[in-house]
């Protein structure tokens, strides 16, 4: 039985298309999100639609999802930020708001495997997980030997008893008596330099992750935004993976 476990969509269709035709690809039929489906880019509705239908066995709430499902002020946001957060609110119905708002922070799986989408220790504060200084606060909150999540839209490993790659890897087998954080990079809003989708492929009982990048339609995504009004820098990053 093999997981996809995919996040930081961030209203990102082409690029969603395109890892799940992957997924099914390799055999995927559980999947696994670690949130922030919405946000940035200009398909909040039909990315939201698309995650539900696959009925993933856990979904996490991210911070992006949290802004759009709450009357939260957006004073402390900067303007291109508030002006994203506001156009997906006005995209989303009450219904799906109120879906995202009751999603939780964090979720044990089973024995083996916690997911969220920011910081075990403290996850409705979003704080950030870059490199093995940060993820020693959430080992200490973390009862299973690995966790998956994002936030940073950088994929990485931290081994709390081994070896961390900060940025990218590929394929990781599990070690006995090891405890990791996975950072499962992201479907929509890649930041690694990489500007194609990246998501995981999890086979518990092999004990290993690989991590896909999956090209897609970068320059329909781009159209879409500067169409509906979105900050052009939304577009314009995406085809740089910043
Ligand atoms: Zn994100």
């Amino acid at each position: 039985m093999k997981y996809a476990i995919l996040g930081d969509i961030h209203s990102n269709l082409e690029a969603l298309t395109a890892v799940l035709a992957k997924a099914r690809e390799e055999g995927v039929e559980k999947y696994i999100c670690t949130g922030d489906i919405v946000g940035y880019n200009a398909n909040p509705r039909e990315c939201l639609e698309t995650i539900r239908d696959l009925q993933p066995e856990v979904i996490v709430r991210g911070n992006h999802d949290d802004y759009a499902a709450s009357d939260l002020d957006l004073a402390g946001f900067n303007p291109q930020a508030a002006s994203v957060v506001n156009w997906t609110r006005n995209h989303l119905t009450r219904e799906e708001r109120q879906w995202l708002s009751r999603l939780p922070l964090d979720r044990t799986l089973d024995a083996r495997t916690t997911i969220v989408h920011a910081t075990l220790d403290m996850p409705g504060r979003w704080g950030y997980i870059f490199d093995k200084l940060s993820a020693a606060a959430s080992f200490t909150y973390q009862f299973t030997p690995v966790c998956f999540f994002g936030h940073t839209h950088i994929p990485g490993i931290f081994d709390k008893f081994g070896s961390v790659r900060e940025n990218g890897f590929q394929e990781v087998t599990f070690e006995p008596g090891h405890k990791y954080m996975i950072n499962v990079g992201s479907v929509g809003q890649p930041r690694d330099g990489d500007p194609r989708a990246a998501f995981i492929v999890f086979d518990p009982d092999e004990k290993r992750i690989v991590l896909h990048r999956v090209e897609y339609d970068i320059a329909t995504a781009q159209k879409k935004i500067l169409k509906v009004g979105l900050p052009e820098r939304c577009a314009h990053r995406l085809a740089i993976g910043r």
